[in-house]
């Protein structure tokens, strides 16, 4: 390593739950290219790893911090001893940051604050865009973590905790450097997309000179201006949801919508402890169509919901065909340890939960094949995911990676050469019930990005 990289002095007090969080937290200050400093004098900043769990360790963890700031000055406090900020604050009110255990993203934005990240390409461990699992061309973009939500089904929020977003700088920051690495899709993930910045209050940041408040439609918006698909997952129906219908409009992000709605009946949702005017929703998802015609809504639902009778199910077909919910994933229900929901009474037997499966199950694939009809004899942009010798798989701007359709392009039609990841122009020849067949407009071909360039 050079002389150049920041460095980042960390004191760890406490059990090896808070070790491990040191790790986590000193990989990802490592790959993205700082080193740890053995003492005080050489750092640029100090992690302070608190302890919270006895007396005699809070005592010790206070000390430390002052320690660190006689020495050092420029300290960051995590841990547990985190979530008791005021406590912190009162003893060391020249503590930079406090979070509490496991916020790694804050810790770390924290750091970026006080020392920026300097990436050198060819000495670090870590390429620039991080690890990914995902082909080249397309990447998942991970912008919080847990929920703050209580659906009576899910224990996610109990195991994840509650709400945590990442600061918009360090999501955009992200966002470029996949670009850099040749993304032309990015897909944006958490378990509550829609409630993004919530925790943070809307704090703003700054990214290249400008502030955006961490917040989900300044996060849409900002995203849509970089130049790749942007596409929406898990977004919980909020009406706030409504105002990046005009991005679509746009063509900033994907007309795309991911929104598990679950059901449909208003009085399975409220079992389920979800929103449950179901003719408002209705409506606001006829107005997103007249603003966006070529919306592709996707969701997924649960059928044998506890308590769950066949006009109830009979409603979330009839909504489903109302609405024209384009793609759909079907759960029977399943009892989950710790879920509030295995309280609830009636639950539904299996061969009844399996009938309705097929019911749905049939009912959305005409849906879906009606849908799909619209794009016969269209020009419709695709983004190339692979090829053999009788097809070229892509998928359109409704077709999101693994969970959706493809659009079959035959190979007889191409008349140059493409690659991986190129976004081009095909005409629709004919559709089914989830995918489509097309051909090559030659002359509408992108600009050619060999994959190995
Ligand atoms: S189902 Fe989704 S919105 Fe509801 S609690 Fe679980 S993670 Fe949160």
């Amino acid at each position: 390593m050079t002389d150049y990289a920041p460095k980042i002095g960390l004191v760890s007090l406490g059990c090896p739950k808070a070790t491990a969080d040191s790790e986590v937290i000193i990989t990802k200050l490592r790959s993205e290219g700082y080193i740890l400093s053995p003492d005080y004098a050489g750092a640029d900043a100090v992690i302070v790893n608190t302890c919270g769990f006895l007396d005699s360790a809070r005592t010790e963890s206070l000390d430390a911090i002052g320690e660190a700031i006689a020495e050092n000055g420029q300290v960051i406090v995590t841990g547990c001893l985190g979530v008791e900020a005021d406590v912190i604050l009162a003893a060391h009110p020249k503590v930079k940051a406090v979070t509490g255990p496991q916020q790694f993203e804050q810790v770390i934005a924290a750091i970026h604050k006080i020392v920026p990240p300097k990436h050198k390409p060819f000495e670090d461990l870590v390429p620039e865009a991080g690890l990914r699992l995902t082909p080249r061309h397309y990447a998942y973009l991970k912008i919080s973590e847990g929920c703050n939500n209580k659906c009576s089904f899910c224990i996610i929020p109990s195991m994840r905790g509650r709400l945590v977003s990442r600061p918009i700088n360090q999501v955009l920051a992200e966002a470029e450097r996949l670009k850099r690495s040749g993304v032309k899709e990015l897909l944006v993930i958490s378990q509550d997309t829609g409630a993004y910045g919530v925790d943070l209050k809307y704090a703003p940041f700054k990214w290249h000179g400008k502030e955006y408040p961490t917040k989900f439609f300044d996060l849409c918006q900002a995203l849509g201006e970089m130049g790749m698909w942007v596409r929406l997952h898990y977004v919980y129906p909020y009406p706030h949801i409504d105002a990046i219908l005009p991005l679509m409009q746009q063509g900033k992000i994907l007309p795309y919508l991911d929104i598990p709605f679950q059901h449909f009946s208003p009085t399975v949702l409220k079992r389920m402890k979800r929103p449950g005017d179901t003719e408002k929703l209705l409506k606001r998802v006829q107005e997103w169509r007249k603003i966006v015609p070529n919306l592709t809504i996707r969701s997924t639902f649960i059928v044998g919901f506890p308590g769950e009778t066949e006009a109830e199910f009979q409603i979330l077909l009839d909504v489903m065909e109302q609405a024209e919910i384009d793609r759909a994933g079907c759960f029977k229900y399943e009892a989950v340890t710790g879920a509030t929901a295995n309280e609830l009474e009636n639950h539904v037997p299996e061969d009844i939960k399996q009938e309705r499966y097929d019911r749905f199950m049939q009912k959305q694939q005409e849906i879906s094949r009606k849908r799909l009809a619209r794009f016969n004899g269209q020009e419709i942009e695709v983004i190339i995911d692979s090829s053999d010798d009788d097809y070229i798989y892509c998928r359109s701007m409704g077709d999101a990676p693994e969970i959706d359709g493809h659009v079959y392009v035959d190979t007889d039609s191409m008349t140059k050469n493409v690659a991986i990841g190129d976004i081009i122009k095909v005409k629709v020849s004919e559709t089914d019930e989830y995918d489509l067949y097309a051909d090559m407009i030659p002359e509408d071909v992108t600009e050619l990005i060999a994959e190995d360039a």
